[in-house]
């Protein structure tokens, strides 16, 4: 319904940026998760001024265990929303193979509780019900708002998450690669607040509103975040415990 009030303004841009918003959201979050866990990950690590080899190791296991942490409970969480959707549906289809013309009225009295008169309603559920496949389709996106065809797929969420969240991971960490110490944390620094700043800016783009304020918290977030790590790094060093 909501969609269908946007089609009235002239912007055609605007439409279709909303329509592409859920999957553009979902990534730019995964990049804000795995930019902030090992911005703190990587300085806090850094804060022990260990071997530029250490950080090295220390941010590419946060990679690797956050982005598949990731793209795990997006698998469980889809996964379990699709069964959840498959049983949905299949009680429609039960039920309009069994009782169809119970189902017909029922979408008749949906349509005409959206304001649609008695006539029209009648005729459009009739047209509607005149094969099992279209009916089933049309309770689906009446009743549960989903399209049977698209209920989205487990593995690919599981995947996007991964991708998303190594994507911010990455970034931080890439001047371990290339130098050592103050430089390197210094780089770490610079990339990380550009990198915010950015997540912050994209996330205003997707959500719609003005960036200044997201990106300010993101910068905000991620500082605060890599600083107390950094804190706590260098307060415990790599001298104590049983090693
Ligand atoms: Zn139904």
């Amino acid at each position: 319904m909501a969609r269908r009030a946007s089609q009235h303004e002239p912007m055609h841009e605007h439409h279709h940026r909303k329509v592409q918003g859920g999957a553009a959201r979902a990534a730019v979050f995964g990049i804000s998760d795995g930019l902030v866990s090992n911005v703190a990950l990587i300085l806090g690590v850094a804060g022990a001024s260990p071997s530029a080899g250490i950080v090295r190791l220390a941010g590419l296991s946060g990679l690797v265990a956050g982005a598949f942490s990731m793209a795990s409970g997006e698998y469980v969480s889809m996964r379990a929303q699709t069964e959840l959707l498959e049983r949905e549906l299949e009680i429609e289809r039960v039920e309009i193979a069994r009782r169809p013309e119970n189902e017909r009225r029922e979408l008749v009295q949906i349509y005409r509780s959206r304001g649609i008169d008695a006539e029209l309603a009648e005729d459009l559920a009739t047209e509607m019900h005149r094969t099992p496949q279209l009916a089933l389709e049309t309770h689906a996106r009446e009743e549960l708002g989903i399209d049977p065809d698209e209920l989205g797929s487990p593995v690919a969420a599981a995947a996007w998450s991964f991708g998303a969240f190594a994507t911010g991971a990455v970034l931080p960490l890439l001047p371990w690669f290339f130098t050592t110490g103050t430089a390197a944390v210094a780089a770490s620094v610079v990339i990380g607040a550009v990198a915010a700043v950015l997540v912050g800016v994209a996330l205003a783009w997707v959500t719609d509103r003005p960036a200044v304020r997201p990106a300010a918290r993101q910068l905000l977030f991620a500082s605060a975040s890599a600083a107390v790590a950094f804190l706590v790094g260098s307060a415990v060093g790599v001298g104590t415990g049983v090693g």
